[in-house]
């Protein structure tokens, strides 16, 4: 059974490039007649913004979307998050950290794929006993690789590119590292397909999954939907919200993104047909790398 999901964080309403990644794990559950969840993660509070999740949903409807089973909301699954983190901790594997980003920053020589190396400071006992403490993983230097259809064979040795990262921050958040690698376990998911802008986070969900002797899903990364600058859509980059008129013919071009092919008369389908034609003609090999 295939099991896909589409994983929107709520701090801002949907824009093109979240209605490529929707629709490109979509149309990959689908066409392998799989089925395919919708999950809203809002695991950081702070960057909460009232009323995105619920105009969210409203959008992915109104496209058209239906998901399996009930909506799964990340603020709700702290007991399961907190349960893998107890595992990693009787494992060994996992470590309390006191140290700020700036002890950090000054202490690290090292660079990694995203910034400073942690150099372990804490590794034996925390710095600061009486300071609320991060959780950190050890990493090791074994090489952690995975097939991407589309972005070819990724690997990172986890020790020297990654380092020790954080997998439940000082303010009690769990990070999202571990949060989606639990629920995509718990949920039973076998194929991930999102944006490449996730493609450096793989290898620690991989690492972390062997860890907790969880499996480990097909990944395919597709590629980011840059603006006229260059720059990945998003919230930062004022990307603009999803257009709640003219759906076929923004559904048109998030296919036509993903290279796909489209019928003649496209335009003038209606949005069910348009989807059934969609997910009969998915091929996610089309789809390549820029
Ligand atoms: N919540 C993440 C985001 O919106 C996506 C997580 C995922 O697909 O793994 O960027
Ligand atoms: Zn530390």
């Amino acid at each position: 059974m295939v099991v896909g999901r589409f994983a929107p964080s709520p701090t801002g309403p949907l824009h093109f490039g979240s209605l490529v990644a929707a629709v490109a794990s979509y149309c990959d559950a689908k066409s392998q007649g799989g089925l395919w969840w919708l999950r809203i993660e809002d695991v950081d509070q702070t960057r909460r913004v009232a009323g995105v999740s619920a105009n969210i949903i409203q959008t992915l409807q109104r496209y058209g979307f239906t998901w399996d089973g009930e909506i799964v909301y990340q603020s709700q699954r702290d007991q399961y998050y907190e349960a893998a983190l107890a595992q990693l901790r009787q494992l060994g594997l996992a470590y309390a950290c006191t140290c700020s980003r700036k002890e950090i920053a000054d202490s690290s020589t090292l660079h990694g794929i995203e910034g400073v190396i942690y150099p372990g400071t804490c590794l034996q006992h925390p710095t600061k006993p009486d300071t609320p403490a991060a959780w950190r993983i050890k990493t090791d230097r074994s090489p952690i690789g995975f097939a991407d259809p589309i972005q070819g064979h990724q690997q990172n040795n986890m020790a020297t590119d990654i380092g020790d990262f954080v997998i439940k921050r000082a303010d009690g958040l769990f990070s999202y590292q571990l949060a989606v690698v639990v629920d995509d376990a718990l949920q039973g998911v076998t194929h991930v397909v999102r944006g490449a802008d996730l493609l450096n986070s793989t290898t620690r969900q991989i690492y972390l999954q062997q860890l907790l002797g969880y499996p480990t899903p097909a990944y395919a990364h597709i590629p980011l939907v840059l603006n006229a600058d260059g720059q990945k859509l998003s919230k930062q980059t004022l990307a603009t919200a999803l257009p709640d008129d003219n759906i076929v013919a923004t559904l048109i071009a998030a296919l036509v993104f993903l290279q796909q092919p489209l019928p003649d008369n496209a335009l003038s389908l209606p949005l069910a047909h348009l989807w059934q034609w969609a997910f009969a003609h998915w091929q996610l090999p089309k789809i390549t790398s820029d």
